[in-house]
């Protein structure tokens, strides 16, 4: 143990935020940073409208923590100090070198902007900022050059005057913005192994929703393999979002019928309908009010409008696809930042792979599709389905 402690205010989107929305925003935002902070013995408060988090790490452990909590929008490590001049030019000395720190060697321009809130501190904000300026030109990093400049500076060190302390900060990091986990109620995401839906996943939390998980399994026609794929993704999204709910669907029956009954062509089609028929009975069961998948817009085959339609039509459910608007490489770009990346890649294959055909239809009309799945004992197939399915649950 180093004993060292960060102190860290905590900004979050207020411009978005309607009056009586504000003080449930509040609560949860400061529950989710809590969660965050729990296994390292944090601590969270709220004081004179804004939020503070504290744990005994170093600034680049809180950074970690931090940066995936939807709801915040930025956040600084702050310092903490009398309300007496000397230890103002102390704690902005140690804060500007904490910020050069992370910059490259050479110049570099700073400034102070100091803002008085407490008017019975002696020195106006002007003169805060001339004195504190002259003492730390006076004093720069070994090996560093220092220059004042009021325009457009490497660094801004600012300072707060309040009644109680000053605060001193000069480095900030962003948050992922978005909307505390919890604010927006509970949605079933259907989870493959692949690039698309762990993001679609994250698109929602990052919308305040719970998002709990549905994956379909085809042992033994895929591996297990291809089920810790699903495991792994479902512990990296909880690490955002959690708690979060994996359920695991046998859907080896179903899978079976379908290849047995429906023309091959036909087989991607009416399999997505009997998902989104069992997704919605998982959904019933655990309070979700929407589905969630990682369908785009023309991205293969099966993802046209119509297709989109036929499939859809199945569920009452609302079914959100937060990816509609992105290119591939796009929603790569952002598995790759949150994190879902490496294991969406990893070769096992999930079910829908093994059975898609050459040549599927690629505007399915409803009516076909009804046609084309009449022979399927739909309810026996949904139930048993439904009986031989797991639950697995990941913590935060
Ligand atoms: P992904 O990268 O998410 O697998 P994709 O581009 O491969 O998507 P499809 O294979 O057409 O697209 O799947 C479309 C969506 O259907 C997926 O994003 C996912 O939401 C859902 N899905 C597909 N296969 C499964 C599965 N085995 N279990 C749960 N959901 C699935
Ligand atoms: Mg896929």
């Amino acid at each position: 143990m180093t004993g060292e402690t960060t102190l860290v205010l905590i900004r979050y989107g207020e411009i978005g935020l309607k009056g009586r929305n504000r003080p449930a925003f509040e609560r949860r935002l400061a529950d989710r940073v809590r969660l965050a902070l729990k296994p390292i013995g944090g601590r969270v408060w709220r004081e004179h409208g804004r939020l503070f988090a504290e744990a005994p790490v170093g600034w680049a452990e809180m950074q970690r923590r931090l940066e995936g909590v939807f709801g915040i929008v930025s956040f600084s490590p702050v310092r903490r100090v009398p309300l007496d001049l000397d230890a103002v030019i102390a704690a902005a000395r140690d804060e500007l070198r904490g910020a050069l720190s992370d910059r490259p060697p050479g110049p570099a321009t700073f400034r102070v902007a100091a803002r008085r809130a407490n008017k019975r501190f002696p020195y106006q904000s002007m003169d805060i900022n001339r004195r504190v300026g002259a003492a730390l030109l006076a004093d720069p990093p070994p090996g560093r050059g220092l220059a004042v400049d009021l325009g457009d500076p490497d660094v801004t060190v600012h300072i707060e005057v309040r009644d109680d302390a000053a605060y001193v900060f000069a480095r900030t990091a962003a948050g992922p913005g978005g909307l505390p986990v919890g604010s927006s109620g509970r949605a079933l995401a259907l989870l493959s192994g692949g690039i698309d839906s762990p993001v679609a996943v994250w698109m929602m939390m990052k919308r305040g929703v719970q998002v709990d998980a549905v994956h379909f399994h085809s042992y033994p026609f895929t591996s297990d393999r291809s089920r810790e794929k699903v495991v792994d993704l479902a512990r990296i999204l909880a690490r955002y979002g959690g708690p979060l709910n994996l359920h695991v669907v046998h859907f080896t029956d179903v899978q079976t019928a379908i290849s047995r009954h429906c023309p091959p062509q036909w087989i991607v089609t009416i399999m997505r309908r009997m998902m989104f028929r069992i997704a919605e009975r998982l959904a019933a069961q655990h309070g979700a009010l929407a589905l969630v998948t990682g369908e785009s817009v023309g991205q293969v085959a099966s993802q046209t409008l119509e297709s989109l339609q036929t499939i859809g039509e199945v569920a009452a459910l609302p079914v959100l696809r937060p990816l509609v608007g992105f290119d591939k490489t796009e929603i790569v770009e952002m598995a790759r930042r949150i994190g879902t990346y490496e294991t969406s890649i990893l070769p096992y294959q999930d079910c829908c792979a093994l059975f898609v055909p050459k040549n599927p239809v690629t505007r399915p009309r409803p009516e076909q599709a009804r046609a084309v799945e009449a022979p399927l004992d739909i309810e026996p197939l949904i139930a048993g389905a439904l009986e031989r399915t797991e639950t697995l649950r990941f913590a935060p």
